[in-house]
């Protein structure tokens, strides 16, 4: 899911969300009690001097299991999500431990191992775009990760079984475009 930014256009105050594209929250100014307006998705992850500060998103709706379910990957991963807000956007799969951010290094961080972009108060820019792997033809990996969320529809699964899955959608995509 993308990160959104919101303005305030009274005092200027800006908050990020994190929600599904097409979607307009709507935000009351905690300073002035204006109405925020969005502005323009960022093509990039982005990062903002109210990053973090500002958000009151909760990525799993109140989910209590699909949370604990995600603390304990990450900490099987030797990640501690103490403290840290889970980023859906930032996942490469469902409950990548990468994706616990506590701090704006953790994205520089994350953006570094991942060749991403990231724009805002912090900015990384992005690896050039790597050489094909072998083969005819390879699916973008995005493209893969949206397919394998889209049926995982909200299960959450990870290891050898996740892996099975991402193996299985990338074949039969690329076997659809060849
Ligand atoms: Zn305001």
């Amino acid at each position: 899911m993308p990160i959104y930014e919101y303005k305030c256009p009274q005092c200027q105050r800006r908050q990020d969300e994190l929600h599904p594209s097409g979607q307009v929250l709507s935000l009351t100014c905690e300073n002035c009690q204006t109405a925020m307006v969005r502005q323009f998705p960022t093509p990039a992850l982005r990062t903002s001097s109210t990053f973090l500060a500002g958000r009151n998103y909760d990525e799993f709706h109140g989910n209590k299991r699909a949370r604990a379910h995600y603390e304990a990957m990450a900490r099987q991963a030797g990640v501690n999500p103490t403290g840290k807000q889970y980023f859906g956007n930032l996942a490469m799969f469902p409950g990548d431990p990468r994706a616990w951010v506590g701090h704006p290094d953790d994205v520089r961080k994350y953006c570094l191992e991942t060749g991403r972009s990231c724009d805002g108060a912090i900015t990384v820019k992005g690896a050039d775009p790597l050489p094909h792997e072998e083969g005819p033809y390879r699916v973008a990996d995005d493209l893969v990760e949206k397919e394998v969320t889209r049926r995982l529809d909200g299960e959450y699964v990870h290891g050898q079984e996740l892996g099975d899955l991402r193996e299985r959608v990338a074949t039969e995509l690329a076997g659809a475009q060849s």
